[in-house]
């Protein structure tokens, strides 16, 4: 059968459904996107609902995390490297563009390697690399650390929020009928995990990022449903294999250890997290300025927390496009380039409902 033949037959599937009402948590930012660019929302009968997760690295990562970065760069004079999303996401009382327009070192980079290369080339300072993300983006700050011990660079460090997702899906186990795995993680993680999860009782399909694509995960989905059973599909094959990235998953081992990690929204979640091994303690930035525990105080009238929990819309806040905008954004869901509430102001998701 011709690709397009079974994409047709899929879009079928999904658009004459007229079973149970079903609901699917796209866990990955990405995915929540292009499901939206592409139109694929509008072609869902009511009785198939998407639900966006917590799978964008900006939006689950705790304010106190940004606390314990705006500590670092205000109180012990360190440099921040970040990725650009995060520099907006508002702390406890202020965010690290707040913190830079104040006369904080705060700088953009593209790479944790591009903060090792500042680290060299500016010895005097002590330079912090903010490392969030998921399997994706986890090796790469273990190959710095493991170049700065290499290079001798000692005025190095990182502070980490690193995350898996397996944990969190069994903590979520129950907020959907099935997930859309995220298709980059999955390149790193292969299937065998979700076929773990599927003994657990939770189901869903890994897949990529076009319209094809996503529809034939949503049509799989639906049709595996209805047969019962948990299912663990692989809708991404070109990509994603059984075994994933073994060198990357060592690599990782080899520098870091899992531990408990907070979530926004989701609180702490034992096991999800990844810190360096005592024999890199000296790249720990907690330890290497002894941080101590910095609790961070969320604003209490942003829904963050239940929309990545797929327990609301980013449009029943009552924030949303209001005080909060991409412009002005009140939460991490509003700032990041893959969170939901920023999804839904660009693409006018439901039409905001409340408008
Ligand atoms: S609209 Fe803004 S304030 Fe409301 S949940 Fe989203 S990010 Fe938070």
């Amino acid at each position: 059968m011709a690709i397009s033949e079974s994409v047709a037959r899929a879009k079928k599937i999904v658009e004459e459904y007229s079973g149970p009402k079903v609901r699917i948590m796209e866990v990955c930012g990405t995915h929540t996107h292009e499901i939206f660019r592409l139109g694929i929302r509008s072609i869902l009968p009511e009785n198939i609902e998407l639900i966006s997760g917590p799978g964008c690295p900006v939006c689950v990562t705790p304010v106190g995390y940004i606390d314990e970065a705006l500590k670092l760069a205000m109180d012990c004079g360190a440099v921040i490297c970040t990725f650009g999303d995060l520099i907006r996401v508002p702390g406890t009382d202020m965010s690290m563009a707040d913190a830079r327009a104040r006369g904080a070192d705060i700088r953009i980079v593209y790479s944790p390697l591009d903060a090792l290369d500042i680290a060299e080339r500016e010895p005097e300072k002590e330079i912090v690399f903010l490392s969030v993300g998921f399997e994706t983006t986890t090796p790469g700050s273990c190959i710095a650390v493991r170049n700065a011990g290499q290079r001798g660079i000692g005025n190095f460090s990182i502070l980490t929020a690193n995350k898996t997702m397996y944990n969190a899906y069994l903590a979520l186990k129950g907020s959907a009928d099935a997930f859309i795995y995220p298709g980059h993680v999955s390149t790193m993680t292969g299937m065998q995990c979700y076929r773990d999860l599927a003994e657990e009782g939770i189901s869903g399909a890994v897949t990529g990022f076009t319209a094809s694509e996503i529809i034939t995960a949503l049509a799989m989905i639906i049709t595996r449903l209805g047969e019962g059973k948990p299912f663990a599909e692989n809708c991404y094959q070109r990509v994603v294999t059984e075994d994933g990235s073994k060198a990357s998953r060592r690599l990782v081992a080899e520098i870091m250890t899992p531990c408990d990690a907070e979530w926004r929204g989701l609180g702490v979640i034992p096991g999800s997290g990844m810190k360096l091994r005592e024999e890199y303690a000296a790249y720990d930035a907690r330890l290497k300025f002894s941080l101590g525990e910095i609790k961070g105080k969320a604003n209490e009238a942003c829904h963050c927390g239940e929309v990545l929990r797929g327990e609301c819309k980013p449009y029943d806040c009552p924030l949303f496009g209001q005080t909060c905008t991409p412009e002005h954004p009140v939460g991490a869901c509003m700032v990041s380039s893959e969170g939901a509430c920023s999804a839904f102001y660009k693409y006018g998701g439901d039409s905001w409902k409340r408008q």
